[in-house]
């Protein structure tokens, strides 16, 4: 029974559009120790959701109670590698391939929905289900290396031999019993390669498979709702939602990533995946909306995504960014307003030292008058 269930649930995962499936037993993750360490050392910075309900992110089973089978799938997100000239062009703001097209989660969790169903529907008699896309308290990618899905990377991704790393986890985990799928072989893997942890711009692996989130540029970007680090800003360069660094340099990548069959994770254009910083950086409530509303991107809210824009503009640092940030200077949010402030000082400018001195005279938010005087400080005013 338990085998032509596992085909027909894969066959039909494979219809919903989803690139790879695989079953594992529900049971504790093999990581959850480390987990919990990476935790304690702090490295999920102020992501706390991580750390809530820590029992139900360590067993399946604590999720749903009496599951016996995770069905684990993967969704292929990769559309193309950008030129390199476009990559590294500072006037660009890159943002991560996977934000280029239709939020994921909108994608994902109806196909998950479906597949639930179906397997309520063939299972027979009443078995419990629950769908999940990273939205879950599960450690995702331990349980698709566990469902043979691939390996984990020591740029801490999931990595599949023949597609790369550039997938979209999701799960439906269920007490219906399903023949599990055969583990990987443990020969694939990283081997010696070091490329990802050399490549990184902002040293955030503290070991291979360990990564410090609060140095990632994903995280800087996309989950840190406060202030940037300055130290960090600089090393951020272009990137102004999320980063591809560490999978963009991966052999495995580099050799199998083929383009997604989803269309709607295609780039519309090029001014999509690498926007004209200067075309961002007034944009306000209803542009923001009009432009990135449906992507990943809207997690950023605007604050968040013109915080960064503004840091990529400080590190392009050519003149005709200067009278865009001094606009920005009186945006009605101080997080934009503070990071324009670290951007014209970056200018070295009459013009940009003019107008932080206007500004700083009535400015009233704390956080934004000390960017300013760490300005003006720094260059003697
Ligand atoms: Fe480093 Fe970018 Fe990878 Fe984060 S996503 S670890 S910043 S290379
Ligand atoms: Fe592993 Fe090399 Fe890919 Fe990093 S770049 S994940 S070390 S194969």
């Amino acid at each position: 029974m338990s085998v032509s269930l596992r085909d027909r649930i894969k066959s039909r995962a494979y219809a919903l559009g989803f690139d790879l499936v695989g079953i594992a037993l529900a049971q504790p993750s093999p990581h959850a120790a480390k987990f919990t360490a990476w935790l304690e050392a702090g490295y999920a910075g102020t992501m706390a959701y991580m750390a809530r309900e820590p029992e139900r992110r360590q067993d399946p089973r604590n999720v749903l109670n009496g599951a016996r089978s995770v069905v684990s799938v993967g969704l292929s997100y990769y559309t193309l590698r950008l030129p390199d000239d476009i990559l590294n062009d500072p006037s660009r703001g890159i943002i991560s391939n996977y934000a280029w097209g239709a939020d994921y989660h909108d994608l994902m969790l109806p196909r998950l929905k479906a597949l639930a169903a179906f397997i309520q529907a063939e299972a027979g008699g009443a078995v419990a289900t629950r769908a999940y896309v990273d939205t879950g308290p599960l450690l995702e990618r331990d349980v698709a290396v566990q469902a043979g899905l691939g390996f984990t990377g020591k740029n801490t991704c999931l990595i599949h031999p023949r597609l790369g790393s550039y997938l979209f986890l999701g799960e439906v985990l269920t007490d219906a019993e399903i023949a599990p799928d055969p583990l990987p072989s443990s020969s694939v893997g990283c081997g010696r390669c070091t490329r990802c942890l050399v490549a990184c711009p902002t040293e955030a692996f503290v070991s291979p498979y360990v990564l410090d989130s609060r140095r990632c540029i994903s995280y800087l970007t996309i989950e840190l709702r406060g202030p940037i680090p300055r130290e960090l800003r600089p090393l951020m360069r272009n990137r102004i939602f999320g980063c591809d660094i560490c999978q963009e340099v991966c052999p495995w990548n580099l050799r199998f990533a083929r383009p997604a069959r989803e269309p709607l994770f295609r780039p519309v254009d090029l001014n999509r995946a690498a926007p004209p910083l200067l075309d961002l950086i007034g944009l306000d409530e209803a542009g923001f909306h009009a432009r990135f509303g449906g992507t990943p991107v809207m997690r950023a809210k605007r604050r968040g995504l013109l915080r960064n824009v503004a840091v990529a503009l400080g590190n392009w640092g050519a003149p005709q960014a200067i009278p865009a940030l001094i606009q920005a200077l009186h945006d009605p949010e101080p997080l934009i307003r503070g990071h324009a402030a670290w951007a014209l000082g970056q200018m070295d400018d009459q013009r940009a030292r003019a107008a932080l001195a206007a500004a700083l005279k009535v400015e009233t938010d704390e956080m934004v008058i000390a960017e300013i005087r760490g300005v003006l400080n720094s260059q003697g005013d």
